[in-house]
């Protein structure tokens, strides 16, 4: 009872940081969602919801991806006119390269841990597989490598 009691006071006081992290839409805790989602009401104000039990089993990282994810398809109205499977990959990719830019996603085990946060699903009629989600977020994190290494060998070079 302690317990829940002091994981509701703190996911309160969590709320304000989950509300930046997606500026204009608002942050809202429901129990037995079973995972997040992301979206606009028919008013126009954008929303993301959060299940605090699946909070509560992701790392910091695998949160941010989930956060950007949900932000991405509140906000990227372009993205509603793909086919529901290629809205989350586009999603998907929102929230990779927000996080490369931001510098949240630096390394393997920070793409592991959002292929954690991915799940086990199946695909449905509106999601990919989780294993699909994963096999892309690993090739585009080895196209960031990548692009970063030959970058690197660039700059040793000598050009004349
Ligand atoms: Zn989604």
């Amino acid at each position: 009872m302690l317990k829940a009691l002091t994981l509701t006071i703190a996911l309160l006081f969590a709320a304000p940081a989950q509300a930046a992290f997606c500026p204009g839409a608002k942050f809202i805790w429901e129990q037995g969602h079973g995972s997040a989602e992301g979206g606009e009401l028919e008013d126009g104000s954008k929303y993301i919801i959060f299940d605090p039990e699946f909070w509560r089993e992701l790392t910091p990282v695998g949160r941010k991806f989930i956060l950007a994810h949900e932000c991405s398809h509140a906000y990227k109205l372009e993205h509603r006119k793909l086919f529901s499977r290629d809205e989350e990959f586009a999603a998907d990719k929102d929230a990779f390269e927000r996080g490369v830019k931001e510098g949240w996603i630096r390394t393997d085990k920070h793409v592991s841990q959002i292929c954690y946060a991915l799940g086990t699903d199946v695909q449905s009629h509106t999601h990919p597989s989780s294993f699909m989600r994963c096999l892309k977020l690993w090739r585009m994190w080895a196209v960031h490598k990548n692009d970063h290494n030959n970058t690197k060998k660039r700059k040793r070079g000598n050009p004349k």
